[in-house]
């Protein structure tokens, strides 16, 4: 007999669901009814499941805020019905989608579990079959009565991650994501075996979606050589509220007096800057170096150990949620999902 634990798949396109186009030689996307042909027939788990598709399907490069608020109405329409969600998801910005989630749902009690591959489907050599199945076990798995995981998660190669936590590390490889971190939430083997000190708890709050994402602010990735004119085109975006700095190592900058200049400036006009690391493990350690302190000094926020993907999720919450500069800035040093490890 089926357990009652019913599962809805939601498929968004992707490697995963793709085929080659016989005309140009390209992968791309196939229908739900095509996919389906591929896909594990419901019957063969102990639990029930639905599947819905998003009309139309994307690359996930296609991916976009008035994406993730269809995706976040679905999940809230469909909440009371499902026991957990399986999110069929392009591996390229799959990490931006989870961290986004992440936060797009306060309170959630339940698992949303986001999958794909490197290859699809329909070849033989798949990582999509193990991938999608796994990621059903993991959605319907129950630990002390509650859902084993409660949270917005990836699963990939044999490894579930915190979804905000992770970053597509490699385009060929099908151990293609990285979470440098924060340890696993499970582990696939022979077992799927739960990392339950790690994972969150579920609180019992009702769900809360909030659907108003800002998208006024820009990433500056620093390198040796950056010019006075690249950073200021960057800090003199019109209606730009916010800039995610990318610097060096533990949080450094150049010294230069134009660049200091450059930020000092903008913060008075109430940017906020924001201090992410362009390491993909270890964090901002505000203050270490002369080079990081200085940035301090001007008010930039600190990232701490937050991943860049994390950073900007974070960010267009926040200032979606919040008009006020200051109040934004208050809570980025503040671990709301699970995001980062504050000192
Ligand atoms: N371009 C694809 C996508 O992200 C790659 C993948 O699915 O792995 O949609």
């Amino acid at each position: 007999m089926k357990d009652p634990v019913r599962l809805l798949v939601i498929y968004t396109g992707g490697t995963i669901g793709m085929v080659v186009d016989p005309a140009s030689g390209a992968l791309k996307p196939l229908d739900f009814d095509q996919l389906s042909h591929y896909i594990p027939i419901p019957d063969a788990f102990s639990f029930s499941m639905e599947y819905l598709s998003l009309n139309p399907i994307i690359d996930s490069s296609d991916m976009k805020p008035s994406f993730w608020v269809r995706l976040a109405e679905i999940l809230e329409d469909h909440y009371n019905a499902f026991d957990g969600f399986v999110i069929l998801h392009g591996s390229d910005t799959m990490a931006y989608t989870a961290s986004m989630l992440s936060f797009m749902l306060e309170n959630l009690n339940k698992p949303v579990v986001l999958t794909g591959s490197q290859l699809p489907l329909g070849v033989l050599r798949t990582d999509g079959r193990e991938n999608f199945i796994t990621a059903l076990e993991i959605a319907a798995s129950r630990h002390q009565g509650n859902a084993a995981v409660p949270e917005v998660c990836i699963y990939f190669e044999s490894k579930l991650y915190r979804g905000n936590r992770t970053t597509k590390l490699h385009s060929g490889d099908f151990d293609a994501f990285f979470s440098g971190n924060y340890p696993c939430l499970a582990e696939a083997g022979v077992r799927l075996k739960f990392n339950h000190s790690h994972i969150r708890r579920p609180n019992f709050k009702p769900l809360k979606v909030y659907r108003e994402l800002s998208t006024d602010l820009a990433i500056l990735k620093l390198y040796p050589g950056i010019t006075p004119q690249a950073v200021e085109s960057v800090l003199g975006i019109r209606g730009l509220r916010a800039v995610i700095l990318e610097t060096f190592g533990t949080g450094n900058a150049p010294t230069d007096p134009w660049f200091l200049d450059l930020l000092k400036e903008a913060a008075l006009r109430g940017i906020i800057l924001y201090n992410v690391t362009q390491c993909k493990a270890g964090g901002v350690e505000a203050g270490r170096y002369l080079t990081g302190k200085t940035l301090v000094d001007i008010g930039v926020v600190s990232g701490y150990d937050i991943t860049t993907e994390s950073a900007l999720a974070k960010l267009m919450y926040l200032m979606g949620r919040y008009p006020e500069q200051e109040r934004v800035k208050e809570i980025l040093p503040v671990s709301i999902r699970g995001e980062i490890t504050p000192e």
